[in-house]
């Protein structure tokens, strides 16, 4: 059996993968529109001899020069290597020092397979919809309520998870992750969360008594098995498809009007924490490099002096008690094409949103994000 690589799995990402001369391979990333062709994922067979594989990874050329910029302009960042089930990822350099290179046409790294074993190299950790579902029926034995949002465009079920309250009166708290795929540490956040909830800290167990928790982790699973970088298979980019929601209009991703006809006409949530992921360093201050977005003028979003006050402080929160204004420095903006801003506008919801680096972010690093985070912001509401 000789060495091979390839990308037709759940989470796959390379296309035109060729072996250029021996040991050295090269794969072109699919990506969909700049900037969401950062993403790749392949895995790596040693065959009989095993030994060192270079890889060589290339910008979509169906994209052209956009596509090129916008995925060089995602590097320099680590690549990330799996030598288990897609479960426990490390960065490639913390095994092979110095392997890693960005061209201006290509990335550039380098394993080293054991004669008969395989790995899996990508741009990041990555968390398939198969470990969540099966995370989520762990979930469920451990006190979580867990069914589905309902079916995805191609008919996967959207796992919903519930962390009932303890409390009399709790405050109704909602987590969305997995709008773009490829942002993998969004999901694991989400996840974190729950655990946390879970578990037998008691900050969680305080938590549980003020806040009725619902999690809906991976809401683009559909892109997920895909490997997509960022939009659903109807090629709607979600994070951008509630334009006029409060007033009517419905979303056009069927994942996204089961969402918002659930969180505006049942849920009604208090709290909504949205997380994403950026990749990279260029042009970002200092690391871990993680963004926030806020409402620009949330005097003109919330009807009442209350909740304006309350989401103030929530704002301050990511700014204070986060590292997310260190990717600019300055915040992003929630522009009234997206969620949050319908939420907050429609229900008074208080909206986080949250931008973890996933160049910097392992598996357990974003799970503890998320929990982080969600702590801060109930150690804000309950000093209000
Ligand atoms: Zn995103």
């Amino acid at each position: 059996m000789p060495m091979r690589v390839t990308s037709d799995f759940e989470c796959g990402n390379g296309k035109n993968i060729a072996e250029i001369a021996p040991g050295h391979w090269r794969l072109d990333e699919v990506g969909e529109k700049a900037p969401y062709c950062k993403y790749f994922c392949v895995r790596v067979e040693g065959g009989d001899a095993g030994g060192m594989l270079r890889l060589d990874i290339y910008p979509d050329p169906a994209l052209g020069d956009d596509g090129r910029v916008g995925m060089l302009g995602h590097y320099p960042a680590p690549l990330w290597f799996c030598e288990g089930d897609l479960d426990h990822w490390l960065p490639v350099t913390h095994r092979w020092p110095g392997v890693e290179s960005y061209g201006p046409d290509c990335l550039s790294t380098q394993v080293v397979v054991p004669p008969g074993g395989s790995l899996y190299a990508a741009s990041n950790v990555v968390f398939p919809y198969s470990r969540l579902v099966a995370w989520a029926e762990r979930l469920a034995q451990r006190g979580a309520v867990v069914d589905s949002l309902g079916a995805s465009f191609e008919g996967r079920d959207i796992p919903r998870i519930h962390v009932p309250a303890t409390g009399a009166h709790p405050l109704t708290a909602f987590v969305l992750a997995g709008q773009h795929p490829s942002e993998q540490c969004g999901p694991l956040a989400a996840c974190g969360i729950a655990e946390f909830l879970l578990s037998a800290h008691p900050e969680a167990r305080a938590i549980r008594q003020e806040a009725d928790v619902w999690l809906l982790p991976m809401i683009n699973v559909d892109g997920n098995v895909h490997g997509r970088n960022g939009w659903t298979m109807q090629d709607i980019n979600p994070c951008t498809d509630f334009t006029g929601a409060s007033d009517g209009v419905a979303p056009k991703a069927v994942e996204d009007q089961l969402l918002w006809a659930w969180l505006a006409g049942e849920l009604r949530p208090g709290l909504y924490l949205e997380f994403h992921g950026y990749l990279g360093t260029r042009g970002f201050a200092e690391r871990p490099c993680d963004g926030c977005y806020v409402l620009e003028r949330p005097a003109e979003v919330y009807a009442s002096p209350d909740r304006l006050r309350a989401y103030e402080a929530v704002r301050d929160t990511l700014f204070w008690d986060t590292t997310g204004l260190t990717a600019r420095s300055r915040p992003g903006i929630l522009s009234p094409d997206m969620l949050p801003y319908h939420l907050a506008r429609a229900c008074g919801t208080l909206v986080p949103f949250y931008e973890i680096n996933h160049a910097f972010a392992s598996v357990q690093g974003a799970r503890r994000k998320g929990a982080d985070l969600f702590r801060a912001l109930f150690r804000t509401l309950r000093a209000m």
